[in-house]
């Protein structure tokens, strides 16, 4: 693909990353999905100019162009995560139908991740659309027998479930159960393994780093007010939501074919 199509696809990807920027903030919320964007802050209706994805956020420096109050850098780092899973899937110049089918799939579990992030739960809607487009892709388009991609998301998913039963919820969410039947059907056996394991290292990761920033600040706290008694670290403490984890591992498998046995082994 040369530099001219990224871009134009890159472009157009970024157009459904604004959407999905409304989307997040509206779906469920009991708002109106048509109406246009206002500022969250002081609500004025966002002027044409404002709703160029990213550029408006650079042009305007990240703030609002009439209350002047900070946008989330959410925005455009959506949009440029939208720019590039169009840009990924088109360059593997698969047919039209294929490329729809497994924008749609990424542009999803995008959208799971960030909602996932904001509300703590899965939409119930985006995910069993995953699945079945998934699995559209995987045996309609890839060819890939229909039972046994049925028998490897099942397989993924069936211990998450059980987490989720088991606990109550407090240790996995059902949107988790959820997310790893479409790595199943997408990705089959090995490399949905590949990428359950690879989300849990990152969240691993993930979780070490906020620890860490949040010993820090309590370390830093104490020794300002000298309330030595609060150094109690709690290291269940922080919630991280692990879709986007697995979204992202997904991706990583899907794009670089990452064998977590093969790394490991060798
Ligand atoms: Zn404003």
């Amino acid at each position: 693909m040369d530099l001219l199509h990224a871009f134009i696809w890159f472009g157009f990807g970024t157009i459904f990353g604004s959407f999905l920027n409304v989307l997040i903030l509206r779906y469920h919320s009991g708002r109106n999905l048509s109406g246009r964007s206002h500022c969250a802050s002081c609500n004025k209706t966002l002027t044409y100019k404002e709703l160029i994805p990213i550029l408006s956020f650079l042009s305007l420096r990240g703030h609002c162009g009439s209350c002047g109050s900070k946008v989330s850098y959410q925005y455009p780092l959506v949009e440029i995560l939208s720019g590039l899973l169009f840009v990924f899937v088109a360059s593997l110049a698969l047919s039209i139908f294929s490329t729809i089918v497994l924008i749609t799939i990424f542009w999803l579990l995008l959208f799971i991740s960030v909602y996932d992030f904001h509300h703590t739960i899965v939409p119930n809607e985006a995910a069993s659309l995953t699945a079945i487009l998934s699995l559209i892709f995987s045996v309609g388009l890839m060819g890939n027998p229909f039972f046994s991609q049925i028998l490897y998301g099942l397989f993924l998913a069936l211990p998450f479930y059980v987490l989720w039963r088991v606990s109550d919820g407090r240790w996995m969410g059902l949107g988790d159960a959820k997310i790893t039947l479409s790595i199943g059907f997408l990705l089959g056996l090995s490399g949905g393994l590949s990428a359950v394991i690879l989300s849990f290292w990152i969240g691993a990761v993930f979780s070490l780093l906020l620890l860490f920033i949040n010993w820090q600040r309590k370390f830093r706290l104490m020794r300002n007010s000298k309330l030595k008694l609060s150094l109690r670290v709690r290291t269940m403490g922080v919630e991280v939501p692990f879709v986007p984890f697995m979204a992202f591992s997904t991706f990583i498998v899907f794009f670089f074919k990452v064998d977590v046995f093969n790394l490991v082994l060798f």
